[in-house]
C-alpha cells in the first residue's frame, strides 16, 4: 500500500531520504476506504489486527473481516444519527471494538475523540462540553459506566450512549446487537474533504490542562514515516506499540502507518500491566517489532529476560520521554537490539527519529523527519548553532506540513501562542551535534535559569539515575534571591536506601552529580519523596513540584 503514496519506497541514507521522500496526498483521502477497504479488495485474507486479551482469547482479523465489521458499525452509527462532523467519544481501552469504531467513524466523515478510561465524572463533563460530544461509545466496566452516567446531567450535547458490554448498563444501547441488526452500509456521497477534522486527541497534560488537538483527514498519511521508516515495518511485521487507545500514541503505533505499511498489528487488552506478560506475548506470538516509552523498557530490563525466547524480535523503538543512556545499554546487552529513539507530540507525527540507515547515538532523539522543516530557535529568536540550545520548532511559512495538527480545538489563544508568524513551537528544548543528531534538554518551561546558566533537567536527572540510591527523580528550579533559581532534585529512593535520608546521603548524591556532569549543575536542594507527581499516562509533572515550591 505504501507504494501508492510514495514515489520512492526504500532509502539508503539520510541524504537520500531528505532528497527523495515525497508523500502523495490524494483528494478527499479517507483512511477507511482508501486503506482498509483498499486492502480488503486487493488482498482480503491479509492479516490486519491480532487481538488478544488477558482471559486467553485471541482473534486474527483479516482486512476482509475489518471491512465487514467497520461497514456494519458505520451503518449502525448512521442509524443512531451520526454523520459528517458529528463528534463521538470512544472510551474503549484496548477492546477490539475501538478499531471497528474509529474506522467506521472515519468512513462517515465524523470526528473521533478517543479518551482514556481513567477519566472521572468531572473530566467527562469537561470533555463533552469542550467538544460538543454527540455520542459516547464505552467499554462496559462498572467504573466507566458510573462516571459516564453521573456526567450526563451536565453534558447536554450527548444524545446517545453505547456500550460494547459484556453487560449493557441502563441508559446505554447495545453495540453488538446494533451492528448485528444494522442495514447494509451505504457510503455517504461525500464523506469528507482533506481539510475536515477527523480526529481530536487530548494531550497528556504534562505541563497543564490537556489540550484538544484537532487533526484533519490526511493525518494518517503523515504516519507513513512513523511506521515505515521509524518502526521500520514491512508487510510481514507483527508490531506491538504499548499505548492505551486514549493517548495519541495509539494512532502512532496501533493503526494508521502500520496498516498503510501492511504490518499486522498486535493488541493485548489487559487489565494490569506486568512486564512479564509483555515478554511472554513477544515470545508466544513471535512479535517482530516493539515500540514503548522508556519507562516500559526500564521495567523490562528489571525482569529476567533470559527466561524468554525473544528471537522473533527484530526491531525496537522508543519515544514519549527522554531515554536514559543506561537503559539503552542494558537493553542492548540483554537482547542485542539497539533502541531507536524518536520524538514527536500529539500535535504531530514522528518529528525527529533514528532511522534504519543510521547508527543510533544512545540518548539522542535522532534527526529531522524531512516531512517537516525543523529548526532550533534560541531564546533570542536566532537559529541555534551546533552545540547551542534552542527550542525545537516547525516552520510553516510554506504551508501546513502533512502530519501537523490544525489547531487546538476551540482555543484560538492557545493555538496562537504555540503557532504564530509561520512557526510552530513544540515547547521542547534540544541541541544538535555536528552530525545533525538532536539531544533533548527538557521542556522549555522546565529549563532552569541559575546564575546566568540554562540547565536542562534531563541531564541532571540522568546523572542522578546512575546512582544506586535513585529509582526516579525530577529536577526543577526553586526561586532563589541571589541566583534567580537553584537546582532542586526530588528523589524516590530505592528500597535499600530507604531510611538513610540525611545530610550524608544528600552530600553523596550531590558529589555524584558533580563527578558525572558539569559541577555547576548539581542540586543544591534535595527532597526525598515516596512518589513523583505524574500524568495519567505516567509522565512526570515537574510543574506540580514547581508550584509547590513557589
Ligand atoms: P501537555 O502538552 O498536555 O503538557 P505532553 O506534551 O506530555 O502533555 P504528549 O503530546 O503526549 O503530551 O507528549 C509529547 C511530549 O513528550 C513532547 O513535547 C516531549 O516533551 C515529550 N517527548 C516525546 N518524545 C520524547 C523524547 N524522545 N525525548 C524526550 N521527550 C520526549
Ligand atoms: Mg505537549
Amino acid at each position: 500500500m505504501v507504494e501508492k503514496f510514495l514515489e520512492q519506497t526504500t532509502f539508503t541514507s539520510q541524504e537520500d531520504f531528505i532528497k527523495n521522500l515525497k508523500i502523495k496526498v490524494p483528494e478527499n483521502f479517507n483512511f477507511g476506504y482508501d486503506i482498509v477497504d483498499a486492502w480488503a479488495a486487493e488482498e482480503p485474507e491479509k492479516k490486519a489486527l491480532l487481538w488478544t486479551n488477558d482471559k486467553g482469547e485471541h482473534v486474527q482479523y483479516t482486512y476482509a473481516d475489518l471491512k465487514k465489521y467497520t461497514d456494519m458499525t458505520a451503518s449502525y452509527f448512521q442509524s443512531l444519527g451520526i454523520g459528517h462532523g458529528d463528534k463521538v467519544m470512544l472510551i474503549l481501552k484496548r477492546r477490539y471494538e475501538f478499531w471497528y469504531s474509529i474506522i467506521a467513524l472515519h468512513k462517515l466523515g465524523a470526528v473521533v475523540i478517543p479518551a482514556t478510561h481513567l477519566l472521572t465524572k468531572k473530566d467527562i463533563v469537561y470533555r463533552c462540553n469542550a467538544a460538543d460530544i454527540k455520542m459516547i461509545v464505552a467499554a462496559g466496566e462498572d467504573v466507566i459506566t458510573k462516571h459516564i452516567t453521573d456526567a450526563m446531567s451536565d453534558s447536554p450535547s450527548v444524545r446517545k450512549l453505547v456500550s460494547v458490554g459484556p453487560d449493557i448498563p441502563e441508559g446505554f444501547e447495545d453495540f453488538h446487537k446494533g451492528i448485528e441488526n444494522a442495514a447494509p452500509f451505504v457510503k455517504p456521497e461525500h464523506p469528507n474533504t482533506n481539510e475536515d477534522t477527523s480526529l481530536m486527541y487530548f494531550t497528556s497534560g504534562t505541563t497543564g490542562e490537556p489540550k484538544m488537538v484537532a487533526h484533519d483527514f490526511t493525518y494518517p498519511l503523515g504516519h507513513i514515516v512513523t511506521a515505515s521508516f521509524w518502526h521500520n515495518l514491512h508487510r510481514d511485521s507483527l508490531h506491538l506499540t504499548i499505548a492505551d487507545t486514549g493517548w495519541g500514541k495509539a494512532v502512532w503505533g496501533k493503526l494508521y502507518g502500520q496498516m498503510i505499511a501492511g504490518a499486522n498489528i498486535f493488541v493485548y487488552d489487559h487489565e494490569k500491566f506486568t512486564p512479564a506478560d509483555i515478554l511472554g506475548k513477544i515470545q508466544d506470538y513471535h512479535i517482530t517489532s516493539l515500540c514503548a516509552p522508556p519507562t516500559i523498557y526500564r521495567f523490562l530490563i528489571k525482569e529476567d529476560i533470559s527466561k524468554y525466547d525473544l528471537s522473533s524480535l527484530e526491531y525496537c523503538t522508543t519515544a514519549g520521554e527522554a531515554l536514559n543512556y543506561s537503559v539503552y545499554e542494558t537493553f542492548k546487552k540483554i537482547t542485542g537490539i539497539r533502541l531507536m529513539e524518536g520524538f514527536g507530540q500529539t500535535e504531530t507525527t514522528l518529528t525527529l527519529g533514528t532511522f534504519p540507515w543510521m547508527d543510533p547515538k544512545p540518548g539522542s532523539m535522532g534527526v529531522p523527519n524531512p516531512q517537516y522543516d525543523i529548526d532550533l530557535l534560541t531564546h533570542d529568536g536566532r537559529s541555534a548553532e551546533d552545540g547551542e540550545q534552542g527550542q525545537i520548532v516547525i516552520r510553516t511559512d510554506r504551508g501546513k506540513p502533512l502530519g501537523l495538527f490544525k489547531e487546538y480545538y476551540r482555543a484560538p489563544e492557545l493555538t496562537e501562542e504555540a503557532w504564530h508568524d509561520g512557526i510552530y513551537y513544540t515547547g521542547d528544548v534540544a541541541w544538535r551535534d555536528e552530525d545533525g543528531y538532536f539531544w533533548f534538554v527538557g521542556r522549555a518551561d522546565d529549563v532552569i535559569k541559575s546564575s546566568g546558566y540554562r540547565i536542562g533537567p534531563f541531564e541532571v536527572e540522568s546523572a542522578l539515575m546512575t546512582h544506586p540510591a535513585v529509582v526516579e527523580c525530577a529536577i526543577t528550579g526553586v526561586p532563589d534571591e541571589i541566583r534567580g533559581q537553584v537546582v532542586k532534585a526530588t528523589i524516590v529512593l530505592s528500597k535499600t536506601f530507604k531510611g538513610k535520608e540525611g545530610p550524608e546521603l544528600i552530600k553523596e548524591l550531590q558529589d555524584h552529580v558533580k563527578r558525572v556532569t558539569a559541577p555547576y549543575k548539581y542540586p543544591r536542594v534535595i527532597e526525598f519523596v515516596e512518589e513523583l507527581p505524574k500524568t495519567i499516562s505516567g509522565k512526570i509533572r515537574r510543574v506540580e513540584i514547581r508550584e509547590k515550591d513557589k
